[in-house]
């Protein structure tokens, strides 16, 4: 049987993480991996989710099958989080899946009933697991304009020029905030044309939320969302609670559909339960009765909005002091844009050899397509490594 296989690439990320273990220097930097740390370069346990975790110990009094689209609470509350009141909720149908990934997963599987073979338009570039979970699923995908490697913003007219060329069956996948990998966003107005654009299309909005909160705050960070689903008559969304709430491991994310009217909903939901059914049956429930917990008790949320902000507000000032020690070492405003970029990532648009250098000569770790992750830079090394980037630019 297994004859037949060939061995499979292996994971980029997963491979620069053991080169940075193996790095015997104690200077060395992890810009590379994409999780959030803190000052001390732990990914920390929240508080909220601490107590919350506590609560559910308690007083849990079984661990009977949930159902299909997982748990119901938690559901709700994603959906508050997430739409407000953008979309009337007979239109909406929501699954509990495993992770921002599972949810991906479930929905292009969905698409691919729906239009078997249609095209996935992605942002180029894109996350890096977005091209497979749509070929696995028997999607084609091709790119949208995106990044402007001049100024590291988005190129807008382009995009929006392409945007407005594709027509109904096609799918259009969205950061709906804080764009991984180059941390350049659109503005609310850049927003309000897309979400135009699409109406006029007739093709699908597919958003991609795995970092609600970590930009400008939840509300500002959903108005992307909220506007196209204010604008069109179907749309599909993957939620990720993987960042905001810290709980990458539980694997904790949603699939939310947005049908025509109720009656299309509840179709196209059957479809996309039947798919979950046949793929992991229902969805693990720790995670999502952690976030339940917490949205559905206002001290507990208070506290978790709290704890975001400062995760947030973290990453926003180590961006502005990487930015202000480049500029007051190189008199240039060429990394300016880093200050200006949301989220955790932003792509610095530098070469194959200028990231080879970076780890060669300074211990600085980061993606061959040169994306840091912002909350990875030590607070007491950020002149060391404004120096070490002019020098690999150099
Ligand atoms: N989408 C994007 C853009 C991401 O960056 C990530 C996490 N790296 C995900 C989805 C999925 O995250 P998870 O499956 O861990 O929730």
């Amino acid at each position: 049987m297994f004859e037949t296989l060939t061995k499979a690439p292996g994971d980029k990320i997963l491979a620069l993480m053991g080169e940075y273990a193996a790095d015997s220097r104690p200077t060395k930097i992890d810009l590379g991996v994409g999780v959030y740390k803190d000052e001390k370069g732990v990914t920390p346990v929240m508080t909220s989710v601490r107590k919350a975790e506590e609560r559910i110990l308690s007083n849990e009094k079984t661990k009977t099958y949930l159902g299909i689209a997982g748990n119901k609470g938690y559901g709700n509350a994603v959906l508050d989080l997430v739409l407000a009141n953008s979309v009337d909720r007979a239109r909406v149908r929501i699954a509990q899946a495993p992770g921002g990934t599972g949810s991906l997963w479930v929905l292009m599987q969905l698409i691919n009933r729906a239009r078997p073979g249609a095209t996935v338009y992605v942002s180029d570039p894109t996350w890096a697991n977005h091209n497979p979970i749509a070929l696995n699923s028997g999607l084609q995908v091709a790119t949208y304009p995106y990044f402007d490697a001049e100024t590291r913003g988005v190129k807008f007219e382009q995009m929006l020029a392409a945007l407005d060329k594709l027509s109904a069956g096609d799918v259009v996948l969205m950061h709906g905030c804080c764009h991984n990998p180059t941390g350049a966003n659109l503005s609310n107005e850049q927003w309000d044309q897309v979400a135009a654009s699409l109406a006029r299309s007739g093709a699908l909005p597919f958003i991609d939320l795995a970092y609600l909160g970590f930009g400008d705050g939840i509300e500002p960070d959903a108005y992307g969302t909220r506007k196209i689903l204010s604008a069109v008559p179907e749309a599909l969304i993957a939620f990720s609670g993987s960042k905001n709430f810290g709980l990458y491991r539980e694997r904790v994310g949603a699939a939310i559909l947005v049908a025509r009217n109720g009656d299309e909903a509840e179709v196209t939901n059957s479809q996309l339960l039947n798919i979950i059914r046949g793929a992991y049956s229902q969805p693990p429930d720790h995670g999502a009765e952690i976030i339940r917990t917490i949205l559905e008790d206002a001290a507990l949320r208070s506290e978790w909005e709290t704890e975001l902000a400062a995760m947030r507000n973290r990453m926003i000032s180590l961006r502005k002091k990487l930015a202000d020690a480049i500029r007051e070492r190189s008199n240039s405003t060429d990394f300016d844009f880093v200050a200006d970029h949301r989220g955790m990532f932003s792509l610095l648009g530098l070469s194959n050899d200028a990231v080879e250098h970076l780890k060669a000569a300074n211990g600085v770790y980061m993606t061959g397509d040169s994306r840091i992750n912002v909350a990875g830079i030590p607070e007491d090394k950020v002149g060391d490594l404004a120096d070490a980037f002019l020098g690999a630019i150099r």
